[in-house]
């Protein structure tokens, strides 16, 4: 492609402000400057903090990539306080703040999350052209679409009886307590958001095509969607600090981390996160400590937020107990053990050598880089699509084991524990004990790690539909 045309390419990126779709978002932005775009990423004041120091990096390594700032009037309440905005929360005070900027400006896009609800009409009226983002992969997407179309979950007999998805290319089955409320009735939260990309020019997706093929294909064909499916986006952070400091800034030094992994043996670490939202129950936790302990194998474990009835909700509360008398000194004392409370470098720890197994929420975002970095995992859902994903990693990848969550629940809703301490201990002791069918899903996931870095370089899949959206974009703007 002519550098000229390249050069004139202006993208905006108007992430959402949380961290399992803000932080990819960034990433999606960094990937189209390093493909030659100009990208402007546009966020709130507290934000832009969470990821400026990357930007930076960007821009003195040649980029062109930049910042603006949302300046927020005096009396408006941001927000993005302490991360802790989910998809309900209402984000219309950018409005206008938006609007301003962009009566200055005319990008030849604007990428946004799906759940600023009231941008896709703003962006419209002004004309601007807009490319949807949803922080989904293409399997959830099919298995969302077909059963909101074919309502397979309305003819099974109770909430536990399995159905099967109609129509996707492979037999997934589902029980209905596996089903998000905006499945099992209809929302008009996530119609709307849906109906955003009908007009849209169309649909940047965070997966890369040999992962999920048939979905890609199906996403595009069957389901009608533009889609420039681009990932994995986490793989363009390319250096240390990048890793350690993404989304925000570590509770651990990764020097710490990384020095008590060093220690360990190749693939014999369980690294365990449940992402940034979800809050478990101080009962759950309890329940993960004695079958981690069962266990014997060597694990990092990231405790985030947890509902705590005499502090409200907190994160990684030291003085709660949620912890079986002892177990921090004995975990300490054998070394086998790391906890850390808030947010860990997950990037760095995932690619480490020492970590063999991710026991993961399923979140899209830490699917892909569990897969990215060849990493087999132990399969706990909770909310959001996530129980889609697990099928798609245990079923259709065949690269996780099932802890044995069956019951969908809201992160901000505390239940007591839902998976008991035994079968924690169970899918531990199956994924890290290295029996046959786990060397195999190790070989799997490993080759698909190839596969996803393959896909971002020079001639990969994602390579290629990252370069094919900014020459759609010159020819359109010509
Ligand atoms: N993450 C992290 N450190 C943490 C928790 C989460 O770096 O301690 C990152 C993780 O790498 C991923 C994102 O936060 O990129 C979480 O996104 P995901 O889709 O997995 O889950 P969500 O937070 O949206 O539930």
């Amino acid at each position: 492609m002519d550098s000229e045309q390249v050069r004139r390419v202006e993208m905006f990126f108007f992430p959402f402000v949380g961290g399992g779709h803000q932080i990819p978002m960034i990433d999606t932005a960094r990937v189209f400057a390093s493909h030659g775009a100009k990208s402007t990423i546009i966020a709130t004041p507290t934000n832009v903090l969470q990821f400026q120091n990357s930007i930076l990096r960007d821009q003195h390594s040649g980029r062109s990539i930049s910042i603006h700032s949302l300046p927020l009037p005096d009396d408006a309440v941001s927000p993005d306080i302490d991360m802790s905005a989910t998809p309900f929360t209402d984000t219309s005070v950018l409005r206008e703040p938006l609007r301003l900027f962009l009566l200055e400006h005319r990008p030849d896009c604007i990428v946004f999350d799906g759940f600023h609800r009231w941008a896709a009409d703003l962006f419209d009226g002004l004309q601007i052209r807009r490319i949807v983002f949803t922080g989904n992969g293409c399997f959830s997407r099919c298995v969302t679409e077909n059963i909101r179309r074919y309502v397979p979950h309305e003819r099974v007999g109770s909430d536990y009886e399995p159905f099967v998805v109609p129509g996707v290319p492979d037999r997934i089955e589902l029980t209905r307590s596996q089903l998000p409320p905006f499945a099992r009735e209809k929302s008009g939260v996530f119609d709307k958001m849906f109906k955003t990309e009908e007009k849209s020019f169309g649909i940047v997706i965070n997966s890369f095509c040999e992962l999920e093929p048939a979905y890609v294909e199906y996403f595009r064909n069957q389901m009608g969607k533009k889609a420039w499916v681009i990932g994995p986006v986490s793989l363009c952070n390319g250096n240390v600090a990048d890793k350690a400091e993404r989304g925000k800034q570590a509770s651990i030094d990764d020097q710490t981390c990384l020095s008590w992994l060093a220690d360990k043996e190749p693939g014999s670490v369980l690294y365990i996160s449940f992402g940034s939202l979800a809050r478990l129950s101080p009962q759950q936790l309890l329940e993960i400590a004695h079958g981690l302990e069962a266990s014997k194998h060597p694990f990092i474990w990231v405790v985030g937020k947890i509902f705590s009835k005499s502090r409200g909700e907190g994160e990684g509360g030291g003085e709660e107990n949620w912890l079986p008398s002892g177990f921090e000194e004995r975990i300490r004392e054998s070394n086998r053990g790391l906890i850390i409370r808030g947010w860990a470098p997950q990037l760095l720890i995932l690619e480490h050598a020492a970590v063999g197994g991710f026991m993961t929420h399923c979140g899209w975002n830490s699917t892909l880089e569990g897969v990215s970095c060849g990493v087999p995992m132990i399969t706990w859902p909770v909310s959001a699509e996530q129980f889609y994903n697990e099928k798609l990693i245990t079923d259709v990848l065949g690269v996780g084991v099932r802890v044995g969550s069956l019951e969908w629940m809201s992160f901000n809703v505390e239940k007591a524990a839902l998976v008991g301490r035994e079968k924690v201990e169970e899918a531990v002791k199956r994924l890290m004990g290295g029996g046959e069918a786990v060397v195999e899903m190790r070989l799997r996931a490993g080759e698909l790690a190839e596969k996803a870095k393959r896909a971002v370089e020079q001639g990969g899949s994602s390579f290629k539909d990252a370069d094919d959206l900014i020459v759609e974009l010159v020819k359109v703007r010509l």
